[in-house]
C-alpha cells in the first residue's frame, strides 16, 4: 500500500525532538498560548518575512480574523473562488458578508485576475485569493486591481507554507494572510492549529485581541471576541517542524519533478505546471486525468491512496444553495472537479513509491 499521506514516518523521523518539546510545556504548565506560542509567532512571522504572525486554533479562525480586522461584516462582499476547500467560504459566511465567486484560470487552477473586475460592486470590501495546491495565485494583478478599488487582499495560504511569488513569501503579498497547521498540512500541529500573518500593525492588534474574548487586559472586553489560542503543545510541535521546514519542501519539490518528468508524455494526465516566477511547495501533487474514473481504478487495484481536491465546487454545495448558482456559472472550476486527481505526496515518499504510482497511472493509458 502506497498512502496519500504519511503522518507516522514524520513522526518517526523527529520523534526525540516532538517527546522533548512537548514534555517541557507538559512541566511548564503553559497550556494554552505562553512562551511556545509566542516564540513560533516570532519564527513562523520571520519565516513568511512579514512583521506580526497570530497563532489560533484553525486556518478557519485565521481567515475569519483576517476578514474581520479588515472591518469585513454584514451587507458587503468577498470575492474569492468556487475550487477550494469549503473553509475559505465559510470563514467569509462567519462575517455576515456575502462569498462572490469568480473562476480559476486552467493553467494554475487560482484566481483568474481578468474575471475579477466584471464582480465588483459598492459592496465589494476585499478580495481571498486561494493558493490552490502550494502554488500563488496570480498576486500583481489581484493587489492592482484591489488597490483601484480600494479593497483588501487576504491570502488564503492554508495550503502554502513557504510558498513565493517573484521572491515574495506566501502571506506577505496581501494585508494579511493565513495558515493552516491541520496535521496533513506542509507544517502540521498534531492536532489543530492556524497563524495569521501580516505587516499591519492595527490588523495584528486587532487579531491579538479578537482570539483571546477581545480583551486588551483581563477582564477588559473592548471588542465581541472568541476563544481562538492556541495550545501550548501545539506551539512547542510546530516550532520543532518549522526547523525542519525548508528540507520537507525541496523533498516534496524533488518528488514533484520525478513525478512530473515521468509523466511527460503521457496520454493519461497531464501534470499542473509550477509557474516561472513562482515557487510551488506542492501540498498537493495534482494531475489533469484523461479519463479519471480508469486512473481512479488502476491505482486501487494497486492498493495507491489518492485525493480528489475538490470534487464539488464551492459555488454546488448544497451548504450554498442560497447563494443561487447552477452547473455551468464557473466551468474551469467544474471542469477541474471532475478531471483534477491528487497523488500521493509528502516528503518521506520514496523514489520506488514514484515509480509504482506512475506506472499505475500509465496503466490506464493502455487498458482504457
Ligand atoms: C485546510 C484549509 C483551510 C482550513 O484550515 P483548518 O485548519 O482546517 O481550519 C482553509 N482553506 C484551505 C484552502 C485549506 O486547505
Amino acid at each position: 500500500m502506497i498512502p496519500f499521506l504519511d503522518l507516522k514516518a514524520q513522526y518517526a523521523a523527529i520523534k526525540p525532538e516532538i517527546d522533548r518539546a512537548v514534555l517541557d510545556v507538559l512541566a511548564s504548565g503553559q497550556y494554552v498560548l505562553g512562551d511556545e506560542v509566542a516564540r513560533l509567532e516570532q519564527e513562523f512571522a520571520d519565516y513568511c518575512e512579514t512583521r506580526h504572525a497570530i497563532a489560533v486554533n484553525t486556518g478557519t479562525s485565521a481567515l475569519h480574523l483576517a476578514l474581520l480586522a479588515a472591518g469585513i461584516g454584514p451587507g458587503d462582499e468577498v470575492i474569492t473562488v468556487p475550487l477550494t476547500f469549503v473553509a475559505t467560504v465559510s470563514a467569509i459566511c462567519y462575517t455576515g458578508a456575502r462569498p462572490v465567486f469568480v473562476d480559476v484560470e486552467p493553467v494554475t487552477l487560482t484566481m483568474d485576475p481578468s474575471r475579477i473586475e466584471a464582480v465588483i460592486t459598492p459592496r465589494t470590501k476585499a478580495i481571498m485569493p486561494v493558493h490552490l495546491y502550494g502554488q500563488m495565485a496570480e498576486m500583481d494583478a489581484i493587489n492592482a486591481i484591489a488597490e483601484r478599488h480600494g479593497l483588501a487582499v487576504i491570502e488564503d495560504a492554508c495550503q502554502a507554507h513557504g510558498a513565493e511569488y517573484k521572491g515574495r513569501r506566501a502571506g506577505s503579498v496581501g494585508v494579511s494572510g493565513c495558515f493552516s497547521f491541520y496535521p496533513g498540512k506542509n507544517l502540521g500541529a498534531c492536532g489543530e492549529g492556524g497563524m495569521v500573518v501580516t505587516s499591519n500593525d492595527e490588523h495584528a492588534k486587532t487579531m491579538r485581541m479578537l482570539r483571546d474574548w477581545g480583551q486588551e487586559q483581563r477582564y477588559h472586553h473592548v471588542m465581541k471576541g472568541f476563544n481562538y489560542r492556541m495550545d501550548g503543545i501545539q506551539g512547542a510541535i510546530l516550532r520543532v517542524k518549522l526547523r525542519h521546514l525548508e528540507a520537507w519542501t525541496r523533498a516534496r519539490r524533488e518528488h514533484a519533478a520525478r513525478y512530473s518528468s515521468m509523466f511527460a508524455g503521457s496520454t493519461a494526465v497531464r501534470p499542473l505546471v509550477e509557474q516561472a516566477d513562482r515557487r510551488h511547495v506542492y501540498h498537493i501533487y495534482a494531475v489533469r486525468c484523461r479519463d479519471r474514473a480508469a486512473v481512479q481504478r488502476s491505482l486501487q487495484a494497486d492498493g495507491i491512496q489518492f485525493g480528489l481536491h475538490y470534487p464539488i465546487p464551492a459555488h454546488l454545495q448544497k451548504a450554498h444553495a442560497d447563494l443561487g448558482h447552477r452547473v455551468g456559472d464557473f466551468p474551469v472550476s467544474e471542469a477541474a472537479a471532475h478531471e483534477m486527481l491528487s497523488l500521493p505526496m509528502y516528503p518521506e515518499l520514496s523514489a520506488k513509491a514514484i515509480a509504482r504510482v506512475v506506472s499505475a497511472v500509465e496503466q490506464d493509458a493502455y487498458v482504457g
